[in-house]
Formats: structure tokens, C-alpha cells, sequence
């Protein structure tokens, strides 16, 4: 980072992160997504006062947050798909899996959490209206598997996560996160011992301000935050001189 222009272009990231982070009501709580985001701009973002990072692919998080082992108080947050077999490689990077959208992984990591003495933050990863390309539990199935998750006494369930179809409208939108935040309510008053629903993942980039309408309390920001400028950060690197 030797040259000016470099320079100039951290700062305005760091600025940038800055106001997006102070357009959010303090109660709601800002994941950074930074897949495909190098560490050097982790860092940045870290500057700027943020300290929930979330991550869709164990491998990267791992090469990411040897990286970064210098900042301490960074939380973790294992955001996309989980298969069985990398489960406990999961429980080691990540504090949080919002991702747990099946009662097998679920039993899954209760068990490894027990062996290696952890106690991760899970969400309930929810499917409010039918949808092909995400994995999640429709109602009627996590109705069904809540008792046997309520079981999985390692876990500590914190809430709900959901994403919205691609395609919808606003009030079409709207009408996904109400309905997860009224399924949490549902969930809520049936005070299983185990399973808290005071969380509510929802919204992205493109999403994220009718999300916190509906009573998101994590958002995870991807694109907003690091799209356009990590783009003309990189062709800096590759300008000649
Ligand atoms: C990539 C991703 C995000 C962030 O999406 P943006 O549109 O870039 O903000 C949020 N949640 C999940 C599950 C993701 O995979």
C-alpha cells in the first residue's frame, strides 16, 4: 500500500463502511460478508469499527482468519451451506453458523460441540415460501423437527435466518421477513427450554432496509459494503506504475 492512489482509495472504503454502518439502528448488528474480500481489506473494515465477519466457504475463512489471528475480537459467522463432513471444521472457525438448515447437521454439530466442548450460536435457516435454489425447513417441517432439535443441548439456537427468493417485489419481500419474524413469535411461545428466538438474519444488500422494517436484528451486507470499491481497488493493483 506504497502508493497515494492506493491510499486515497482506503480511506474512501473506510469512509464508506463508516456510513452504511451509521445508517443502521444501533440494535441491529452488521455482518460484514466478506467471501471473495481479502484480508487487507478485513482489515480496513476492522478500522472502521466492525467486528462480525461472515464467510460461506470453510476454506477461505481458514486461510482468511490465520490471516487476520493478530485481531482478536473479531466474531465469525458461517453464513452459506454446511455439508456434514466439514462440520467440525465449522465449529473451529466460526462462532456462529446462521446456516443449519437440516435436523441432521444439526444433531451433527450438537455432537461435535459436546466432544470439543463448544457452544456455537446457531440460526434456523427458514424457507417461508417455496424455493428451489435454498436449502432451509419450510414451516411445516421445523415444526416437526423442533422437539428433537430442542435435544441438542450443545447448540445454543439464537433464531432464525432467512433469505428472500430471487425475483420477488417489495411487499412481496416485506411479506418473506414478516413471515420469518412471525414464526420466530410462533416458536417463541411454545418455550421449549432450549431454543431462544431473539435473532433474526435477514437482509442483504439489496433487501436490507425492508428486512429491518420487518424486525431483523443481523443483516448480512455483502455488495454494499465491498462491491464497487473492491472492484476499482483491484484494477488499481493491475494499473501499470
Ligand atoms: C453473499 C451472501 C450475503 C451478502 O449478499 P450481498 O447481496 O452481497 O449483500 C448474505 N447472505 C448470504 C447467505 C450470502 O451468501
Amino acid at each position: 500500500m506504497s502508493n497515494s492512489t492506493t491510499h486515497t482509495l482506503d480511506e474512501s472504503l473506510y469512509e464508506h463502511l463508516k456510513a452504511i454502518r451509521s445508517q443502521l439502528p444501533v440494535s441491529v448488528r452488521l455482518i460484514a460478508v466478506t467471501k471473495t474480500v481479502p484480508a487487507d481489506i478485513i482489515r480496513i473494515a476492522y478500522a472502521a469499527g466492525i467486528r462480525d465477519f461472515g464467510e460461506n466457504r470453510i476454506q477461505e475463512a481458514a486461510t482468511k482468519q490465520a490471516q487476520l489471528h493478530d485481531l482478536p475480537d473479531i466474531t465469525w459467522h458461517l453464513i452459506g451451506h454446511l455439508q456434514s463432513n466439514k462440520a467440525k471444521k465449522a465449529l473451529e472457525l466460526f462462532q456462529w453458523i446462521h446456516s443449519v438448515d437440516n435436523l441432521k447437521l444439526a444433531q451433527r454439530l450438537n455432537q461435535l460441540a459436546g466432544e470439543l466442548n463448544l457452544k456455537p450460536n446457531i440460526c434456523l435457516q427458514v424457507k417461508i415460501l417455496p424455493d428451489p435454489n435454498k436449502s432451509g425447513w419450510t414451516i411445516p417441517q421445523l415444526s416437526d423437527d423442533l422437539p428433537a432439535l430442542n435435544h441438542c443441548k450443545n447448540l445454543q439456537y439464537q433464531g432464525l435466518m432467512t433469505i428472500a427468493p430471487f425475483g420477488l417485489n417489495e411487499s412481496q419481500t416485506l411479506d418473506v421477513f414478516n413471515g420469518t419474524r412471525e414464526l420466530a413469535v410462533e416458536i417463541k411461545s411454545q418455550n421449549w427450554s432450549n431454543i431462544q428466538m431473539q435473532q433474526l438474519s435477514m437482509g442483504m444488500s439489496g433487501d436490507y432496509q425492508l428486512a429491518i422494517e420487518a424486525g431483523a436484528t443481523m443483516v448480512r451486507l455483502g455488495t454494499i459494503l465491498f462491491g464497487e470499491r473492491l472492484r476499482s481497488r483491484i484494477s488499481d493493483y493491475q494499473e501499470p506504475g
